[in-house]
């Protein structure tokens, strides 16, 4: 390798030698401060993106990188054959921001997903009394929760599937924000609703208020666990700790990821109750990584960043501002904006095209963000960042959109 790789150089060899599963922006990213990147050039931009908001706490956050580097001095790795110092405290942290009661590590979202989906099901065995082999699952279209054969299963986007079959039965996939095809959707053998808040890579969209209340009652009413994915949501992204508290509701299951890594490191979880957890026995799961020490100390780091920098907060504030300076602008090009907190779509007209070209613009403006489903620019910025910062987004943003 030589000393020195330029943007071109990087991007051949990760072209050559990768596998073409994504199809990143042609730009190489090098090093990374708060909301800033640079490249191998020393060109600087804004990162928007925020790793698909597993950045909330900006690049390389001093108390998290510290916390890892105390951390690589003691012991990086033990597996779940033994306890560790600092598992405990990081659960206990987990549970308590989370108003839950025990949680259970693991490292990417997807992992995270399948455990909740195991969970549910041995639940509604032990616990509801269905019958072996009939749990179900309702999910709902548009949803994104991984890329696990279970997982992609359930998708009703048919490039996630297409190719990768045959996939697990129990699951039905039902429109998002229907609450009358929820009531008639549910049996006897119904053990979960899997739910993201607000669905991320389907678009951010957001459902109809009083939707997750509704169907709370449902799931009260038939003894069913709701459980919510806010892997992309959770953690101060929508401008409340979890986007689901923007309605009076409280879940039986939370999944979270991403930022829960601090941008450091996969650490992901699922967090239930007693009863709900209890049905996990040695043996039944588990992961060699999952809560591994480093996991701890960062996953620790990370939630007391979010916390003492009153991140979520910030996102609510920011992202008013920055979604009505949006509106503002009146591009012709602009179908919508919409979003929560600083979780926010820029939705392209039809007759404007796709979204892709308006991100390259973006990118040569020195502002870093990726299209989702088609027609929708995401912008998710670390949530450190500061007004002044976007400010300057918003200006390059004007300049490309009109
Ligand atoms: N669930 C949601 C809502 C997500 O947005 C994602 C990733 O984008 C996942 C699950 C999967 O997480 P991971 O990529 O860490 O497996």
């Amino acid at each position: 390798m030589p000393e020195v790789m330029g943007s071109q150089q990087s991007i051949d060899l990760c072209e050559k030698y990768g596998a073409h599963n994504y199809h990143p922006l042609p730009m190489v990213i090098q090093k990374g401060e708060g909301v800033w990147v640079w490249d191998p050039e020393g060109v600087k931009y804004m990162d928007m993106l925020s790793a698909y908001s597993a950045l909330n706490q900006g690049h390389c956050h001093p108390r998290i990188i510290q916390a890892l580097k105390d951390q690589l001095e003691k012991v990086t790795l033990t597996s779940r054959a033994f306890y560790t110092d600092n598992m405990g405290p990081f659960l206990e942290k987990v549970t308590r921001i989370c108003g839950m009661e025990m949680a259970l590590p693991m490292n990417t979202g997807a992992e995270a997903v399948e455990t909740a989906v195991k969970m549910a099901r041995k639940w509604g065995y032990q616990k509801k009394g269905v019958a072996a082999d009939r749990a179900e699952i309702i999910v709902f279209k548009n949803n994104f929760h991984g890329r696990t054969t279970t997982i992609v299963g359930f998708s009703s986007d048919e490039s996630y599937r297409e190719g990768f079959g045959p996939f697990a039965p129990g699951f039905r996939i039902l429109e998002f924000g229907n609450i009358g095809e929820l009531e008639a959707a549910i049996g006897k053998n119904t053990v979960a609703v899997l739910m993201e808040p607000i669905q991320g890579e389907g678009g951010i969209l957001i459902p109809p208020d009083g939707y997750l209340e509704e169907t709370r009652a449902l799931c009260d009413k038939h003894n069913i666990l709701f459980m919510f994915d806010e892997i992309q949501t959770g953690l101060g992204r929508t401008g409340k700790m979890f986007a689901h508290q923007y309605e009076n509701v409280k879940p039986d299951v939370l999944i979270l990821g991403k930022a829960l890594g601090g941008g450091v490191i996969p650490v992901s979880m699922v967090v239930s109750s007693r009863e709900v957890m209890e049905v996990f026995r040695p043996g039944d799961h588990g992961s060699t990584f999952g809560g591994f020490p480093l996991a701890c100390a960062v996953g620790i780091a990370a939630l007391d960043v979010l916390v003492d920098d009153n991140l979520a907060a910030r996102a609510m504030e920011l992202g008013e501002y920055f979604m009505d300076k949006l509106r503002g602008m009146n591009s012709p090009h602009v179908k919508e904006i919409r979003g929560r907190g600083l979780l926010i779509a820029m939705e392209i007209k039809a007759e404007s095209g796709v979204a892709r070209p308006f991100c390259e613009r973006l990118k040569e403006e020195g502002l870093l963000c990726k299209e989702t489903h088609e027609s929708v620019v995401r912008f998710a910025p670390p949530l450190v960042i500061t007004k002044e910062e976007l400010d300057w987004a918003l200006e390059k943003i004007v300049r490309v959109m009109k």
